[in-house]
């Protein structure tokens, strides 16, 4: 796998990501974010969503209880928190399959369904760095490569 780093000194550089990322994202693509509870993975969500949205103050609420929240943005996006997944049947009951075939899939806690996450999505893990996060983005394949691209920009 290749993998590219970038360091986020604070808030508005892990939302910019978001909004980098939404540039570059196509129907299918799977992001799986890794990091602990306060890592930035919601903060990045809420970014990249808002951008497809094309309103910086759409309102973004956290899947914590209802494990996905879908938008019916010009490319659409899944958010999922899998935190409190009880089993892979309930992956399967809350679409996932058709989440990701129908647009773009954010998955946070993916390591709740592990098995159940393509083998072509990308990870980005954020890791506490200082007052701000290092994040890790993974993958492999033409995904990985647009990304990366983008980003460089
Ligand atoms: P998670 O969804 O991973 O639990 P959230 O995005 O909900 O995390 O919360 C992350 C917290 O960390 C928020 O308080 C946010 O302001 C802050 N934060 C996000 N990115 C950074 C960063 N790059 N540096 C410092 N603080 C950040
Ligand atoms: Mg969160």
């Amino acid at each position: 796998a290749r993998s590219l780093e970038r360091f986020l000194p604070d808030e508005a550089a892990t939302t910019q990501l978001g909004e980098d990322l939404a540039m570059a994202v196509l129907p299918g693509d799977v992001f799986l974010l890794d990091g602990d509870l306060g890592a930035g993975k919601s903060t990045l969500a809420r970014g990249l969503i808002r951008t497809l949205a094309g309103d910086p103050a759409h309102e973004v609420p956290s899947p914590t209880f209802t494990l996905v929240q879908s938008y019916d943005t010009p490319v659409a996006v899944h958010h999922f928190d899998l935190y409190r997944l009880s089993s892979s049947d309930e992956l399967e009951e809350l679409g996932f399959d058709e989440a990701v075939s129908s647009g773009v899939a954010l998955v946070e806690w993916p390591e709740r369904a592990a098995e159940a996450m393509p083998d072509t999505s990308l990870r980005i893990a954020f890791q506490h760095e200082g007052d701000g996060r290092r994040v890790t983005i993974t993958g492999d394949g033409p995904a990985f490569g647009r990304i990366a691209r983008s980003l460089a920009m």
